[in-house]
């Protein structure tokens, strides 16, 4: 039998980064994953460079840059370690890296240096705490018990034998990407001690529509653009400025991930193929200038391909454009700069950076993310109804989960 202060269990972004600062403050910490290789989708993640966090998070108002039930729950553990926390903690282990776009942290190299600065503060030996890493192992059963003969504690049965532990923190993150060690464990877990989830599905994730209705974009497969794109959500308008990728399914690139978040199968998506120009204006003046065919005009903002495909079967705008009626000019206009679809679905787990919903907040302590109901069980990362946009949100949230929840079990276990 192993004893250890905690067991954490998922040793990705949250779970490997909770184990260093627990261990660095004193703490003695296994920590499983059941996959053989350590950090996967951190080595995946932003094109296999990582995009770490973000310089324009707005920690004090995390409904700008997340969803979830309550965005704000967040508020705590954001603005107690920061993007700029682990930006020096980066620099600290000389690690290089760049902004790429509105403020996203990318390492110049690889991933690789990411997993090993995570690695690395998991070994910086501090006040007698130590992480004791089992990868690959899985957690067969895990139980509590309050007798009142001993401390209350956990028992856990893991295919390395059993473990007593003072407290259990669950980093087994969301059910993206299945192949490479994605499992709903951290659900089963918070249903076995009876605590509430936000149903969850995949998020940041490409779109696909009805193949028939389809047909004229398939062709435009491949076709990156940028646009404006919204949708409705409640109350709740989100919208985004990102490039958007065609492809023979649907819609994906940075637009098509963002307003996936917030789309359901009954709302409407719009799209502003043109959100730097005041069309049905600039239609109007070259009407009074030019002698061109009206899709030649439109080449000089748009792709021809695209043009080609939105003009295709209306005989109105195959005219010069002086020969063009207003009306057609001003239906042309509004047909490309309000043009809405209706999603059938999304590509699912299989393709989905995130998983939305997950542990109900209401459940967890904002400055520990200990359980209300279930002293010593603590929820991190993803496995959280807390969803990042696009941009290096999501591994904010589980560095500052993570920080919040070692220092809750610190200061619980009497090592600050
Ligand atoms: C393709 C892709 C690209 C991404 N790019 C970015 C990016 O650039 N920036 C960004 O901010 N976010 C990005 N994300 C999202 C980000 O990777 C996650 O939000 C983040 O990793 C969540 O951290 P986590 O520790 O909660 O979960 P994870 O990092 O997923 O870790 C969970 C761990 O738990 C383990 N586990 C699961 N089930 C079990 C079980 N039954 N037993 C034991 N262990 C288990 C898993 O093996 C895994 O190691 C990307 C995601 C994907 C899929």
């Amino acid at each position: 039998m192993t004893t250890s202060d905690v067991l954490i269990i998922g040793a990705g972004a949250a779970g490997l980064f909770c184990a260093g600062v627990c261990q660095q403050l004193g703490l003695k910490v296994v920590l499983l994953d059941h996959y053989p290789k350590v950090a996967e989708k951190i080595r995946i993640s932003g094109g296999g460079r990582s995009n770490f966090t973000n310089t324009l998070m707005d920690a004090s108002q995390p409904h700008r840059h997340f969803l979830g039930e309550n965005p704000a729950f967040a508020r705590s553990a954001l603005t107690r370690y920061t993007a700029q926390d682990f930006v020096d903690l980066m620099k600290q282990h000389g690690v290089a890296f760049h902004e790429k776009h509105k403020g996203q942290l990318f390492c110049d190299n690889s991933s690789q240096d990411l997993i090993d600065v995570l690695v690395k503060e998991c070994r910086v030996g501090a006040k007698g705490g130590e992480v004791l890493h089992w990868q690959p192992c899985a957690l067969q059963h895990l139980s509590f018990h309050d007798s009142g003969e001993s401390a209350p504690h956990y028992q856990a049965q893991t295919d390395r034998g059993a473990v007593q532990t003072q407290a259990v923190v669950v980093a087994t993150g969301g059910l993206s990407i299945p192949q490479i060690g994605a499992s709903d464990l951290g659900f089963r877990l918070a249903t076995q001690f009876g605590l509430d989830i936000v149903p969850p599905r995949p998020a940041l994730v490409p779109l696909t529509f009805e193949p028939q209705g389809w047909k004229k974009f398939s062709a435009l497969s491949g076709l990156s653009l940028p646009v404006a794109i919204k949708t409705t959500q409640g109350k709740q308008v989100a919208a985004f400025e990102e490039d958007l990728l065609l492809t023979h399914k649907g819609l994906s690139g940075p637009a098509a991930l963002q307003i996936s978040s917030y789309w359901s199968p009954e709302q409407d998506i719009t799209i502003d193929w043109l959100p730097e120009c005041n069309l049905a204006q600039e239609l109007f003046a070259l009407k009074q200038q030019s002698k061109k065919l009206l899709s030649n005009e439109l080449g000089a903002w748009l792709p021809h391909r695209l043009v080609q495909a939105w003009l295709d079967g209306q005989p109105q705008w195959h005219k010069a454009i002086p020969d063009t009626p207003d009306k057609a000019l001003t239906v042309l206009a509004e047909s490309l700069k309000r043009c809405t679809l209706r999603a059938n679905g999304t590509e699912g787990y299989k393709k989905a950076e995130v998983t939305a919903g997950g542990v109900n907040v209401t459940e967890l302590s904002q400055q520990t993310l200990e359980s209300k109901k279930q002293p010593g069980l603590y929820f991190i990362g993803e496995v959280v109804d807390i969803t990042g946009w696009l941009g290096g949100y999501n591994f904010q949230w589980a560095w500052s989960s993570a920080h919040a929840c070692a220092k809750g079990l610190a200061s619980q276990l009497n090592r600050l």
